[in-house]
């Protein structure tokens, strides 16, 4: 999900990324994922490889299965828990739930409280109705503001503090409520389709995520920079609500994420980067004070 001008995980909706050959990635090399790979490996790949061939070795990869992330270079030991006021609920595609690219699922690996629904057109799951419902959060709708016929229902991040716009930041018992952020996760497609044919969405205010941003995700051939995957427009939006240490680690996870997996595909066992080493930190830190 994204901001005004673009698309949620942003892929094609049909493809299971993972299985990807690696050339459909060639046209983000140099960017950051990429840089800490040996000078001269991407020339290597570059040539004209069959597609068979990385087809054959993509159905074959051996997954964690506890990150789902080939076991080349596994997740798991980079994720920590940060702490936000802000919740999030994903509203996830069916068929985004099991492809090991999706980056929704990198956000309840950080926040704790994270819920995670599946989205079904006929049957929308009790318990997310029964939270919509839940006097003591604060829910907005993430999602771009560029159609006309829901403009009377954006609201900007200032929202979350009650400043201009008439959304209750207090329960009628006078407790502050839990701003909480509802993710669509799934494909541009995905998630138009979900907030469209959702009615009990329909009265929740709807927040845009507009950022300057350009994506870091390697993993799906994004239509354009501008579209920020899941994890991404996460970030940011803890970032601008002032959340900015859970911001950076959510970053941080995202970036590990993102070159393990892509490293992983060029069968490169990588060195821990800049964003791992600051999770290896944290992650020291937190188990020292346990
Ligand atoms: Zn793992």
């Amino acid at each position: 999900m994204c901001d005004s001008r673009s698309s949620l995980a942003d892929a094609a909706p049909t493809a299971l990324a993972e299985d990807r050959p690696f050339p459909d990635d060639l046209d983000t090399k140099g960017r950051s994922g990429i840089t800490t790979l040996p000078s001269g490996e991407p020339e290597e790949w570059q040539g004209s490889h069959p597609r068979r061939e990385f087809k054959a070795r993509g159905s074959q990869v051996v997954r964690c299965e506890a990150c789902r992330l080939p076991q080349l270079n596994c997740l798991c030991p980079y994720r920590v828990k940060a702490e936000s006021r802000i919740r999030f609920w994903l509203i996830t595609h069916p068929l985004e739930h099991y492809k090991p690219t999706n980056t929704g699922r990198l956000i309840g690996d950080v926040l704790e409280g994270t819920d995670v629904f599946s989205w079904y057109r006929v049957e929308p799951d009790p318990r997310l109705l029964a939270l919509l419902e839940d006097d003591r959060y604060q829910p907005f709708i993430i999602f771009p503001d560029d159609q006309p016929d829901y403009a009377d229902r954006v609201v900007d991040i200032n929202a979350i503090a009650g400043v201009g716009e008439g959304v209750p930041t207090h329960t009628s018992a006078g407790e502050p409520r839990i701003p909480v952020f509802i993710m669509l996760d799934g494909t541009w497609r995905q998630a138009r389709r979900i907030f469209r044919r959702s009615p009990y969405l329909d009265g929740l205010p709807v927040l845009p995520l507009h950022s300057q941003r350009l994506t870091r995700y390697h993993l799906r051939k994004a239509a354009s920079e501008a579209h920020l995957c899941t994890a991404e427009v996460a970030a940011e939006l803890l970032r601008q609500a002032g959340e900015e240490a859970a911001a950076s680690v959510l970053d941080d996870y995202f970036d590990a994420f993102n070159d393990c997996y892509r490293a992983s595909r060029i069968h490169y066992v990588l060195e821990p980067t800049a964003p791992m080493l600051r999770l290896l930190a944290r992650r020291e830190a937190s188990d020292s004070s346990e």
